[in-house]
């Protein structure tokens, strides 16, 4: 699996590159033509399909009200949650915990 950088320090990182450029370049179309590489590496790196990072996971967990659930990450309460009584079946738990939004399903 590839790993995900930051776009911006990508770029935030040509941009040094290009001020070290203008202080050790003297000639004005080698700078030039550089600048303009440079310029459009940055326009390819915008153009740049972005990736969505792994969904962060939570569970929910029994909550301290009869019949309740609450996420295990940020404690939000779903109240009323008994299939019957003493019986909680997650099978019907939301998927997202509305609060935090963490994936709250099983991997
Ligand atoms: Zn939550």
């Amino acid at each position: 699996m590839d790993d995900l950088i930051s776009r911006q320090k990508v770029i935030d990182t040509v941009e040094k590159i290009k001020i070290i450029a203008e202080n050790e370049l003297h000639d004005n179309e080698v700078l030039k033509t550089f600048n303009d590489v440079l310029n459009s590496l940055i326009n390819i790196i915008n153009l740049l399909p972005s990736t969505q990072s792994e969904p962060k996971r939570g569970k929910w967990i029994e909550a301290e009200s009869q019949c309740g659930i609450k996420c295990s990450k940020c404690g939000y309460p779903v109240d009323d949650f008994c299939h019957s009584i003493d019986y909680i079946d997650l099978d019907y738990a939301p998927n997202y915990c509305p609060n935090c939004g963490r994936d709250m399903r099983e991997e």
